[in-house]
């Protein structure tokens, strides 16, 4: 009598409808069609005292989603900065929910371990990054903020004397986050964690290119004198991908004694690109950098680094101690560098990405990406009616629509974009998200997925024509 594997019905539903949904993101509207009372109709059932066959459970969970299930993973999602995911990479990630490891040791989880030291010296060298910095594989750019914050927090406090680990911030030597003022919400978010409170952020104004000018930051080196200071800098804002001049700043901010973090969520990969390279020079002298494997890297949610200069910093900000933990002198035990304790093995899939593509295909998505984004906001802005905002340097670029009714001013601008933005989400053809920059709304132009061709670009700009053309006709 051969013996069937309880788990083997509801894994070949979950394959077969992972497929339906992935094979068919062509055909599919990309952006949601379920409403929210559909949604919350659909699967806020009884949970009654009689359990679901796993395989049913698979099948109506597929049923009960449609339509509330964006096609972020496809090549026409360019809103926000969304990455897909590469094949390997979420093969791997299934893989790891099979192998059930838990990564906070390497006692209950050697292989994955092991990966995920690889994984690190990977990621270092790809990114440019000092071969001796520490690293630590989180859930997202915002605990690589929380996590690269907490050694910044250590290092800078110890110097000071003050050991902020065993007496908290109580009394402590006050610490300022100073930054250009486009700087992310995650930011805001870590300092709260991190008991700093948002108080303790400055924003700065930017340059025309977005850019913190070296005699602005220097001001408020000076006006900090006596605080522990952290500087931000961005490789790659939210909106127009600036990029900070660290060979300029980074130096500049030393002289001051303050720590350097970058947030690199998804500006940090053009470190993989000999053509965007220079984006970045100097940005290794930095003392942290946070970046995302879930956005440009295509690897599924739940990934982020944090690397760190000073390893002994993140380590005293990190580990821990534990009577029924074994440490290992012999490897990297994840534990101590991580904010979490129990955790998946999220660096197998950042592995996977890394070994599908190797450094060359890395270099290859990430220029694609910048190609393509390039291709959609001059072709978007060539439209009758489209201002070119801001043209890509990398990934990212901005358009307006405006109003064509005589006399429109810009808050009629504002509503336009906003209209037209929402009527190429109703084509399904494409999904874009808004922004408001330096006071105007504009259309956000994003490309972070591995899958986005000539083909997306195409459709996507013609969507754009067909809703301004439509939207003319309705209310012109
Ligand atoms: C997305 C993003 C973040 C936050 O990253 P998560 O992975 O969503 O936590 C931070 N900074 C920038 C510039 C981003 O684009």
């Amino acid at each position: 009598m051969t013996t069937i594997s309880p788990f083997r019905p509801a894994l070949e539903r979950a394959l077969s409808h992972a497929l339906a949904h992935l094979d068919h993101l062509e055909q599919q509207p990309v952006g949601a069609r379920a409403s929210l009372d559909t949604l919350r109709a659909r699967l806020s059932k009884q949970l009654g005292d009689g359990g679901t066959p796993a395989a049913q459970v698979i099948d109506e969970l597929a049923a009960d989603t449609a339509g509330g299930i964006t096609g972020s993973a496809g090549g026409r999602f360019f809103g926000w900065v969304i990455g897909g995911a590469l094949p390997a990479a979420l093969a791997a990630d299934w893989l790891t929910s099979a192998w059930d490891q838990n990564a906070a040791a390497y006692a209950c989880a050697p292989a994955v371990t092991v990966i995920e030291e690889v994984c690190g010296a990977w990621l270092k060298e790809l990114l440019g990054l000092p071969r001796g910095a520490s690293f630590a594989l989180t859930s997202g750019c915002q605990m690589a903020h929380a996590t690269a914050l907490a050694a910044a927090r250590n290092a800078l406090l110890a110097r000071r004397g003050w050991d902020v680990e065993r007496d908290g911030l109580c009394g402590a030597p006050p610490i300022r986050i100073l930054s250009g003022d486009q700087f992310h919400a995650s930011i805001t978010r870590a300092a709260r964690l991190l008991g700093l409170g948002t108080g303790a952020v400055t924003g700065l104004p930017v340059n025309q290119a977005g850019q913190l000018e070296a005699a602005t930051l220097q001001q408020a080196l000076i006006d900090s004198a006596g605080a522990a200071v952290i500087v931000l800098l961005q490789a790659g804002d939210l909106n127009i991908g600036a990029y900070d001049r660290f060979a300029e700043l980074i130096p500049l901010a030393h002289r001051y004694g303050a720590w350097v973090h970058v947030d690199g969520a998804f500006g940090l990969w053009a470190n993989a690109s000999a053509r965007y390279r220079h984006l970045l020079a100097g940005v290794a002298q930095a003392d942290s950098w946070a970046t995302d494997g879930h956005k440009w890297l295509n690897v599924p949610y739940d990934s982020g680094f944090a690397f760190i200069a000073d390893a002994a910093a993140q380590r005293r900000a990190m580990s821990y101690e534990a009577s029924y933990v074994a440490h290992s002198d012999q490897v990297r035990e994840p534990a101590d560098w991580n904010p979490e304790w129990s955790r998946r093995g999220r660096g197998v899939a950042a592995y996977a990405a890394l070994r599908e593509l190797g450094r060359g295909g890395v270099e290859a998505m990430i220029e694609r990406c910048c190609a393509a984004a390039h291709a959609l906001v001059t072709g978007i802005a060539a439209l009758p009616g489209v201002e070119l905002v801001w043209e890509p340097q990398v990934n990212q670029g901005l358009v307006r629509f405006l109003d064509p009714t005589p006399g429109a001013i810009q808050s009629d601008h504002d509503r336009w974009t906003d209209a037209v933005t929402s009527a190429v989400l109703a084509s399904g053809e494409a999904l874009f998200s808004n922004t408001s920059w330096r006071g105007k709304r504009c259309m956000r132009v994003s490309v972070c997925n591995w899958q986005t061709g000539d083909a997306d670009v195409a459709r996507a700009v013609a969507a754009v024509a067909h809703a301004l053309r439509s939207l003319e006709m309705a209310g012109g």
